[in-house]
């Protein structure tokens, strides 16, 4: 099978030939069919953060296929079912965390394309308990974005507890951003979107933002409030000034959501400041598999729309470089096997 390989951080990933893996106990192998190029994979390949990937590394977690071999002991997945890995590839299931509905906090968690080997490659090995069904009606090509970018931005909606007639501005339309204007729409919220290129902000407007401001062409904090400013602010955006922009647009009650992880992100708040308006800072972290199954039933109930451009994995590279560079609508996504990627009836997307 093919794998697109990291062995040093900050160089080229490499396309190699590796044998194809073979399912242990509780494990499924997985034929996929589709992985979304997640910011996060760009993190990994640069050993951006404090806790570093293994080397060499597979990345990718928004990995979509079809279960090809069931491990000893599977009862709960069977060959043939379409199955998503995302960043949660394995928790303890006995924590706190994981008994009372938080398993994205387990300190024991092994996450894919990070830990182990993830879906840039033609089959992936998954626990099976963490390979989250795809429900008929959604294709691959469109789950794959969903498994990260949709259940990361969909469970940061909820964190913020947005309720109907507020205001959420959201910083960056991205891969994340593209999906968050949808699920903050979704729950009743006004939505103003940030970004610095202007294909983005028309695309945030095709999909239902209220407003977009180019952060680029005016100081989008007196954009905002010009608005009214924002109750919720949610940080997709990989800059370190978006921080500090997002919190100064917020109301008071505000609730400021941080997603996006730069390098050596910090953030200085001014203490008096968050008191007397009462803001909420909170930190979010992708979503669980119960998260991610309401996004995939949204998703087939026809209330989200999904946009990709699709790539072959051999162009793993100079996909990253048009991520860096801003100038990909929303997501890209590897496809392998591509026959089942599209639905009968579906319009094919963009090819390369
Ligand atoms: P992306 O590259 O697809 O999107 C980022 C967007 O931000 C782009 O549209 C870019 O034009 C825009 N942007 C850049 N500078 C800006 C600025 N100054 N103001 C406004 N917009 C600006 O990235 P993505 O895949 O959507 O991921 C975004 C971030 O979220 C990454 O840091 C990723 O690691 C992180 N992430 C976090 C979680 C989590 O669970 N917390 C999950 C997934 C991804
Ligand atoms: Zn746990
Ligand atoms: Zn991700």
């Amino acid at each position: 099978m093919r794998a697109a390989v990291v062995t040093q951080f900050g160089s080229p990933a490499d396309i190699e030939e590796r044998p194809l893996p073979q399912p242990k106990a509780g494990q499924v192998l997985v034929r996929l069919e589709a992985c979304g190029l997640c910011h996060t994979d760009i993190h990994a390949m640069n050993g951006d953060w404090p806790v570093k990937p293994k080397l060499p590394l597979v990345p990718g977690h928004e990995g979509v296929g079809i279960i090809e071999q069931l491990g000893d002991g599977v009862t709960t997945r069977k060959v043939g079912q379409r199955v998503a890995m995302a960043w949660l590839g394995h928790a303890c299931g006995e924590c706190r965390y994981c008994v009372d509905g938080r398993e994205n906090l387990c300190e024991a968690q092994y996450n894919n394309g990070y830990a182990v080997d993830g879906g840039y490659s033609e089959y992936m090995i998954a626990d099976a308990r963490y390979a989250v069904p795809v429900p008929d009606g959604v294709t691959a090509l469109d789950a794959a974005p969903l498994t990260c970018a949709g259940v990361t931005t969909y469970a940061a909606i909820k964190n913020a507890r947005v309720t109907p007639g507020e205001t959420v501005a959201v910083f960056g339309i991205g891969g994340l951003g593209h999906l968050a204007i949808q699920y903050a729409r979704l729950v009743g919220a006004k939505v103003i979107a940030v970004d610095i290129t202007e294909e983005k902000l028309a695309l945030a407007a095709e999909l239902g933002a209220d407003h977009v401001v180019n952060a680029r062409a005016t100081d989008p904090v007196q954009a905002i409030r010009k608005l009214g400013g924002a109750d919720v602010a949610v940080v997709l955006a990989v800059a370190p000034s978006v921080f500090r922009q997002s919190f100064d647009a917020l109301n008071r009650g505000g609730r400021l959501v941080l997603v996006s992880l730069p390098a050596g992100g910090e953030l200085t708040v001014p203490v008096f400041e968050t008191v007397l308006k009462g803001i909420s800072i909170i930190g979010s972290i992708v979503g669980t598999r119960q998260d991610l199954a309401e996004v995939f039933s949204l998703h087939a109930a026809g209330r989200t729309r999904v946009i990709t451009e699709t790539r072959n994995l051999e162009r793993v590279n100079d996909s990253v470089a048009e991520v860096l560079a801003g100038t990909v609508p929303a997501r890209l996504v590897f496809t392998y096997h591509t026959a089942d990627v599209v639905r009968v009836g579906d319009a094919p997307s963009v090819a390369s």
